[in-house]
């Protein structure tokens, strides 16, 4: 066994030729009872969706909901995606996955507009693989159609890598979408390779500036220089500019004054279980 992954090491190049066969091994079997836990999660019911808000950075009013998915782990207590999504991804297990998440979000929105809780767009993440699924619009129609919500309830957030995926394909299938009502929203906007001319040409409504930036306010002068000029193209090209990974009062501030539209992060809450996100809503509005 140890000759055999030796071989493998050799065999995968010159660099990988060292000390870590036993790390590989075990990496490899830990992915591979995380593949098989991950199967079962789907039917056992272990994910969940927490929610983060949205607030308007003028009024303060409740704009929308991140829906960020987490599994309740039997063993491990609750997940991040970080410690799954790979896996998920890399077995196939991310498009079921997804559409979970893509149908849950939309049972909770129309829960919450029937009871009257929240009449905001709840936002899902997408993933590369459902978004390269040939007819991901008529997935999506389905969905809706499904849990009885109109595509303005949902909002899509896309990476840079995922809009330029397929220069060919992505700029219809946006527009589809947006038929559908639901809005588009970049992720981790700046932190990619979007070229700006096609950006300016791609369908979406809204450009979300990375944390990794916002963590830099109002210290940091070129991350300064940087948000604002994102700020400054978002407004330009007629797109809502949001923040993510709002922490002081000082970040929401500046981003305030910039003119972006919409904080979130842990100054305005956390992601939280729908209870505790309902909770979390009558209390600021008790309070404001
Ligand atoms: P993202 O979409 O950029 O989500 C924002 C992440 O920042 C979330 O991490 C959130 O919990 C975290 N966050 C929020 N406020 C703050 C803050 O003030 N400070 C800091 N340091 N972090 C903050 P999370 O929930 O661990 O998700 C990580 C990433 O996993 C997400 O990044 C998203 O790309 C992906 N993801 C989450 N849910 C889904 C999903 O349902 N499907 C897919 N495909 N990806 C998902
Ligand atoms: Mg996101
Ligand atoms: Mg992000
Ligand atoms: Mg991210």
């Amino acid at each position: 066994h140890a000759d055999a992954a030796m071989y493998l090491a050799k065999a995968s190049g010159r660099a990988n030729y060292r000390f870590f066969e036993p790390e590989l091994a075990e990496r490899a079997y830990a992915d591979l009872v995380l593949e098989a836990e991950l199967a079962l999660a789907l039917t056992r019911d272990e994910f969940q969706l927490f929610y983060q808000p949205q607030i308007d950075a003028r009024s303060g009013q409740l704009r929308g909901a991140e829906a960020l998915l987490r599994w309740r782990h039997p063993q491990r207590g609750l997940l991040t995606p970080d410690a799954f999504i790979d896996v998920a991804e890399r077995h196939r297990l991310m498009l079921p996955l997804s559409e979970w998440v893509m149908r849950e979000a939309a049972r909770q929105s129309r829960d919450w507009h029937e009871r009257g809780i929240a009449a905001v767009p709840i936002a899902v993440n997408l993933s590369s693989m459902q978004f390269r699924l040939e007819d991901f619009d008529r997935v999506v129609a389905l969905v809706l159609q499904d849990a009885g919500v109109p595509g303005t309830w949902l909002e899509l957030e896309l990476t840079e890598r995922m809009l330029m995926d397929d220069i060919e394909r992505v700029p219809a299938l946006l527009q589809a979408l947006r038929a559908l009502g639901l809005s588009i929203s970049v992720d981790d906007f700046g932190t990619g390779y979007t070229s700006l001319s096609h950006l300016g040409r791609l369908p979406v409504d809204k450009l979300k500036i990375d944390q990794s930036f916002v963590a830099g306010l109002p210290g940091d002068s070129k991350a300064v220089a940087i948000t604002r000029a994102i700020v400054q193209m978002g407004l330009g090209l007629g797109l809502q500019v949001s923040a993510e990974g709002v922490r002081d009062a000082g970040q929401a501030q500046l981003l305030g004054d910039w003119g972006c539209h919409s904080l979130q992060g842990e100054l305005i809450g956390p992601p939280m279980p729908a209870a505790e996100f309902e909770h979390w809503l009558s209390q600021r509005r008790a309070a404001s």
